[in-house]
């Protein structure tokens, strides 16, 4: 597998030295919270996760933070290491890592004042915006005992069986906490000037390298980029990369962006590699290998970053919940099939950040390994219809046909991908690109008999040809009951995103949902399509305020004003505030970004009629006209199933699902999670 991989990806997959550890690649599953723990079978689950990942090839992998002391916990249940007992509870998932040929470090993580638990502790007692709970400031003998909880999870991690620990300095959690004056007023050795304010970090990798020893992997995840005001310079960060190398860690890892940061990421808007600069100026400050993160979701683009010398390994958290055999595939020259993770975060953070154990949307497996594997094996190949090559449908195809059934597959329009074709117009979202490519190239290679241009009918299914048909026939959007609704102003959210139509000057968006908000963003950047999509990494720096100066404290710079090419109004019926069924750790972005290039929102609507001078409408009960050229529905679904009650009526029984089945709420990452089970489910 190795000799391939230095063919395919020269620089990212031989082996590589890091510390006393010699990995099989340059190639780091970054850590990521799972929430798995609050499943049953907690360790039978990060077990079967990890190793799944290890299988696939990857170099290292880093778990979800383990807190090293009581206050340190995420939340009430959070994962904590604190006693023996509890390291021993956690052997057999370094043990399963190590059976696959991989290597793991435990995340040590204390959250300081970002804790979810009654009275969090901090560097300050200065609360953060985003935790309601004002924190306590740590007294001096409390910081040192600190650093002591550190080394001791250190050391049960060792005892678990760990090749090492990451000691988790990002991301504004507790060590960046005391690294920079923001959020550190202290007086005494921890705060002050820049030495005291390194000393918890230096302290803790120091006495972690002094009673662990060499031969244990210590890696620091230091802060690369706050964006956060009064965050630190390049200079600053630079001279704590060196601090925390001469104290003895073997490798740094590094983090992009406070938690309260008001700059995305790691979210779809976010260009691929927006952040590699960062990394490659802490690169230039220290010897010891530097790793590279964010928004880098192929291996093409790990090689080249490798290759250009601004980094020594690239972490890569959510490509590998897409897909476990990442390396694999790439090292035997088939990354077309890796499936990429799309920075929806959809099924991830926003399932982590609502108490849900992880998942992902375009992988339904991950997360669930436990389940998938106790489904029972293919009895004997089948013969399945699909109807409908849309995501659940294509879901459902290409599952069953890698488990050996003889799959039709058949689409009514020229292309796959259903609503997926109209998400990828959408600024931003061009990831979707990725998933259809999935699905082409999975189609064809297990040898999915494709229909296009074939929209087929009951009498044609039936007859016995197929021992199970399934309906995916999707959705059509909805047409509300207004007063001139027929009126050649009005079009529909897919008319307009695939490009059938154009929109006028002035637009009002018939509502507010995911849809909506996607509608908006595309009529408010069209008119830049040939620059902005994909936004650049420059344009998105400018637009967000990303100061890549090496004297910006924060990385900060005032956010340069963007003009947008229409007037946007996006309406509600619901009283409340648009947007709340947007993703928690996108949604905000999206907003934010709408609201800079002048989107107009209303509530609490009531639609009157339109004609031609626009929409009439009453808003809390106040008439008013907006004076529009377009108006743009998207007002939800309804399910296009009428092919279900003809083949009910021949007597056939179909399985239906995706939009055919349910529309409401009908999403990508509902649609793929049930046509993989039903593709599974056929035995
Ligand atoms: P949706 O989220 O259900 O939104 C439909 C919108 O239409 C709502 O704002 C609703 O608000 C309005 N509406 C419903 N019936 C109406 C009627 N008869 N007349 C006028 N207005 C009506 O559906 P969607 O926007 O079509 O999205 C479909 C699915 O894709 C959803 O699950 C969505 O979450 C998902 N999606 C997600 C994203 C994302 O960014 N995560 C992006 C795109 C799509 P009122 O009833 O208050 O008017
Ligand atoms: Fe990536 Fe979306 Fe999957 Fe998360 S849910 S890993 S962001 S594809």
């Amino acid at each position: 597998m190795y000799t391939e991989a230095t063919v395919f990806f020269p620089t990212l997959l031989p082996p590589f030295k890091v510390g006393a550890h010699t990995l099989r690649n340059r190639t780091l599953m970054g850590s990521m919270h799972t929430r798995l723990e609050s499943l049953d079978r907690p360790i039978d689950r990060l077990s079967l996760f990890y190793a799944e990942r290890a299988r696939g090839g990857v170099g290292l992998i880093v778990t979800g933070g383990y807190a090293p002391c009581q206050d340190g916990l995420l939340d009430e249940t959070g994962p904590l290491l604190v006693t023996p007992e509890q390291a021993d509870g956690l052997k057999p998932i370094p043990q399963a890592v190590h059976a696959e040929g991989g290597k793991i470090i435990l995340q040590v993580l204390h959250t300081g004042r970002y804790a979810k638990v009654a009275r969090p502790v901090g560097a300050s007692d200065i609360p953060s915006p985003i935790n309601p709970r004002a924190p306590r400031a740590l007294s001096t003998a409390e910081v040192w005992q600190t650093i002591e909880d550190y080394v001791r999870c250190a050391e049960l991690a060792q005892r678990a069986g760990f090749d090492g620990v990451e000691i988790m300095g990002s991301e504004g959690y507790l060590l960046n906490q005391f690294t920079i004056t923001r959020t550190n007023n202290r007086r005494d050795e921890f705060g002050g000037s820049l030495e005291n304010r390194h000393r918890l970090p230096v302290e803790i990798v120091r006495r972690t390298r002094e009673r662990l020893g060499p031969q244990f992997l210590l890696m620091y995840r230091v802060s690369a980029l706050d964006l956060v005001e009064g965050g630190a310079t390049a200079d600053e960060i630079a001279q704590l990369a060196q601090a925390v190398q001469a104290a003895g860690a073997d490798i740094l890892n590094t983090g992009i962006g406070w938690h309260e940061a008001r700059i995305p990421t790691i979210a779809y808007v976010v260009p691929r590699a927006a952040w590699r600069f960062a990394a490659a100026r802490v690169k230039k400050a220290v010897t010891i290998p530097v790793i590279v993160s964010n928004r880098i979701n192929t291996p093409d683009l790990a090689e080249e970053i490798l290759a250009s010398g601004d980094a020594d390994m690239v972490s890569m958290a959510r490509p590998f919940l897409a897909d476990a055999d990442f390396v694999r595939k790439a090292a035997q020259g088939r990354a077309d099939e890796i499936n990429t993770c799309i920075a929806c975060n959809q099924a991830c953070l926003d399932y982590i950040f609502a108490e849900r154990p992880a998942t992902c949307l375009v992988n339904p497996r991950a997360g669930r390994e436990l389940e998938f594997s106790l489904l029972p094996p293919r009895a004997v190949p089948r013969k399945v219809a699909v109807i409908g090559a849309g995501a659940a449908g294509l879901a459902c195809a290409l599952t069953a046909a890698e488990r050996g059934h003889t799959v039709t597959l058949f689409e009514a329009g020229s292309e796959i991908g259903g609503q997926l074709n109209l998400a990828r117009a959408v600024p931003g979202k061009q990831e979707f690109n990725e998933l259809l490519r999935y699905f082409k190239q999975g189609v064809a290679r297990h040898g999915v008999m494709l229909k296009l241009n074939t929209r087929t009918d009951a009498p044609s299914l039936a007859g016995g040809q197929y021992d199970r048909i399934v309906v995916a026939t999707g959705v059509r959007p909805r047409l509300p009951d207004i007063a001139g609704i027929s009126h050649p102003k009005v079009v529909s959210y897919a008319d307009l995103l695939s490009g059938r139509v154009q929109a006028g000057r002035r637009v009002a968006v018939i509502g507010a949902g995911g849809i909506g908000f996607d509608v908006a963003a595309f009529l408010l950047h069209e008119a830049h399509a040939d620059d902005t999509l994909p936004q650049t990494v420059a344009q998105f720096q400018a637009e967000w305020g990303v100061d890549t100066s090496p004297s910006a404290a924060g990385g900060l710079k005032p956010m340069q004003p963007v003009s947008s090419p229409r007037e946007v109004t996006l309406l509600q019926r619901k009283p409340e505030k648009p947007g709340r069924s947007l993703g928690m750790t996108t949604g905000w972005a999206l907003k934010a970004e709408l609201a800079r290039r002048g989107l107009r929102t209303l509530s609490g609507c009531t639609y009157e009629r339109i004609d031609d001078v626009g929409l009439h409408l009453s808003v809390n009960g106040v008439p008013q006209t907006l004076v529009v050229d377009t108006i743009v529905l998207c007002a939800g679904q309804d399910s296009e199933n009428a092919l279900v009650a003809e083949l009910r009526a021949l007597g056939l029984t179909p399985d239906v699902i995706g939009g055919a089945e349910f529309a409401t709420e009908l999403d990508a990452l509902r649609a793929i999670d049930q046509g993989t089970r039903l593709g599974l489910a056929i035995t």
